[in-house]
């Protein structure tokens, strides 16, 4: 009998998709006792996002938000999404840090490992596949669907044939993006079923309002696993609904046999659990077709959003979206998922925000080039191959196989701090801010980023009408209005004893300002560095943090040496000198949260 299972994706892409992967651990754990009792196929919960955005915004654990939510759902399989021999970091890590960080996760409670590698190469799954089943667990091998000139469905058959050889128990069709349309589906999973001889589970996001059809379509041709979200985490960047999924097969041989009042029962509680979050929706939650043209995935355009909206950039979105296909040609057709969707991602930007296209390229790009990520899909071009890394370093092996075993030394380098081989893996994973998160472990300084209490007015968070007395005097105030919340200089109005008045409040605490701790702090410390006017001040072309400064005050430079490294959107670049001469003032260590308008080091002809 074809009964239809479900993977529900509520505890890991729905609020990625939706909220930035801001969703707690305590909004988890209440409704766990009732999810545990769907009978779901399993419930998806962990995964890079979800494991940064815990060490990096939440403050919270990651290993321990998997031990309590194995002990809250006894009865349900645990599914992480692992990128291969990235894990869940963004670089390639050796096969002795693979290995132990799928045994820790096996023990910790995971069952189902969804291991994807972002170029679909083989190589970078292996060690991982090999890991989950000597830890007895269900190694899902994953085809990263996308669309381009070099991909087709024999291609993914042919990937789907090699990874079940490797040892896998299953497939799964990944379409990050909602590029999937139904007949397509039909094609891809009737000829997955006719040349496998293992389950298939489809992921494809709702974004562009085709993945409801490709579902029916799946099931019709044989798919034996849908994943979907509840119904109100469900929709636009995310999954389509469970509970719909679930009415439309009601009483056909696809059955799910799950009980739709139970679920709807579990989806009134994130009803109310989305609403704390608010302040890090999306600025795009409806349907939205573009992806059919540029390929770009939801959680992708979600960061993009905000990290265009940090610097009054959100007008440059457009320009941005028409450049990423640009430069996915150029980098031979990469499928959009991380982390190529951030090497992509960051690189339009960049391309976008600066005059000339490739003016900065990021060093991701550069390893990407050389073959470090494994191998591209088709050629990239030669032409920005030659002007990034001058054709030199080129490999053609597994990247991994030119890593020496590091997890020693990662052991010794966090030192005590580390309380366990948990807390090691989360600085390999994480080496800056899985470092800090460790240490204010260790001091007892762990503060979850702040939260904007749903939008109320004025009158709930602050008095507007008061009396203040200043030497002696009385006055009567009256706020009549306030200018936007984030921005770093905020206008305030109102009446001293009825004469309007204006003040431009300029915020240096971090509290005061919404958006995250981490773009206030920013914000706030943007006034405090000069604005770049001459030809020898140093700036950088997007938000981010100083990964490292290069050269000290008095250092001579020659124009186009690297003086600065930035980490933004997770991507490092180097910044270069931009004329010969001395270094007369660094503004920055690092770090420090950085803006365009501002100089990060003085040189001088
Ligand atoms: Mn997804």
């Amino acid at each position: 009998m074809p009964k239809i299972n479900i993977t529900d994706v509520i505890l890991r892409d729905a609020h990625q998709s939706l909220f930035a992967t801001r969703m707690r651990t305590e909004d988890m754990l209440p409704i766990c006792p009732k999810l545990d009792a769907i009978g779901y196929w399993s419930l998806e919960c962990w995964g890079g996002a979800t494991f940064d955005a815990c060490v990096r915004f939440l403050k919270e654990d990651p290993w321990e938000r998997l031990c309590k939510l194995r002990e809250a759902l006894p009865n349900t399989r645990l599914q992480m999404l692992l990128r291969g021999q990235n894990l869940l970091g963004y670089r390639h890590y050796s096969d002795d840090v693979v290995r132990a960080f799928v045994r820790r996760s096996a023990e910790n409670g995971m069952d189902v490992f969804r291991i994807f590698d972002a170029l679909n190469d083989p190589r970078n799954l292996k060690t991982a596949i090999e890991a989950t089943k000597a830890a007895g667990k269900h190694a899902q091998g994953t085809i990263c669907y996308t669309v381009s000139p070099v991909h087709d469905v024999a291609g993914f058959v042919k990937l789907g044939k090699e990874l079940a050889s490797m040892g896998c128990d299953s497939i799964a069709i990944k379409d990050m993006a909602g590029l999937l349309t139904p007949f397509v589906t039909a094609d891809l999973v009737k000829a997955l079923k006719d040349s496998l001889d293992l389950p298939l589970h489809l992921h494809s996001h709702a974004t562009s309002g085709l993945a409801d059809m490709c579902h029916l379509k799946a099931i019709e041709n044989g798919c034996d696993t849908i994943d979907t979200a509840i119904s109100s985490m469900a929709g636009g960047t995310s999954h389509p609904p469970t509970e719909s999924l679930v009415a439309a097969l009601r009483g056909t041989e696809y059955d799910t046999g799950l009980d739709l009042e139970a679920i709807q029962e579990v989806g009134m509680y994130f009803y109310q659990v989305r609403k704390k979050y608010h302040q890090f929706e999306s600025e795009f939650t409806g349907v939205d077709t573009r992806v059919q043209t540029n390929q770009v995935p939801g959680g992708m355009i979600s960061n993009l959003a905000n990290q265009l909206k940090e610097q009054n950039a959100l007008d440059r979105m457009g320009a941005v979206l028409e450049e990423i296909p640009r430069v996915r040609k150029d980098l031979g057709y990469p499928p959009l998922v991380t982390p190529t969707s951030q090497i992509v991602g960051t690189q339009a930007v960049l391309n976008v925000l600066t005059e000339k296209r490739y003016q900065t390229i990021t060093n991701e790009v550069k390893l990407y080039l050389q073959g470090r990520y494994g191998a591209a899909p088709a050629a990239v071009n030669p032409t920005l191959q030659q002007q990034a890394i001058g054709m030199e370093d080129l490999i053609d092996c597994r990247p991994a196989d030119l890593l020496k075993p590091e997890l020693d030394r990662l052991t010794k380098e966090i030192g005590t701090i580390a309380a366990s081989d948990e807390d090691v893996l989360t600085y390999a994973m994480f080496p800056e801010i899985g470092r800090t998160f460790l240490e204010q472990r260790a001091a007892g300084t762990l503060v979850p980023e702040p939260l904007e209490p749903p939008p109320s007015g004025m009158a709930k968070s602050a008095p507007t009408e008061f009396n203040i007395n200043v030497h002696g005097e009385t006055y009567h105030i009256k706020v009549t209005g306030a200018g936007h919340k984030d921005q770093a200089e905020r206008h305030f109005y109102f009446t001293i004893d009825d004469i309007p008045e204006e003040v431009v409040v300029e915020t240096l605490d971090e509290l005061v300002l919404t958006g995250g701790a981490d773009g206030a702090v920013r914000k706030a410390i943007a006034g405090k560095r000069p604005k770049p006017s001459l030809p020898g001040h140093v700036s950088t072309s997007m938000p981010g943090n100083i990964v490292d400064v290069l050269v000290r005050e008095g250092d001579r430079v020659t124009a186009g040496q690297s003086v600065i490294v930035t980490e933004a959107m997770k991507m490092e670049t180097e910044i270069q000198a931009p004329i010969d001469g001395t270094v007369t003032g660094v503004f920055v260590a690092k770090g420090d949260s950085v803006n365009p308008d501002e100089v990060l080091l003085e040189i001088s002809p």
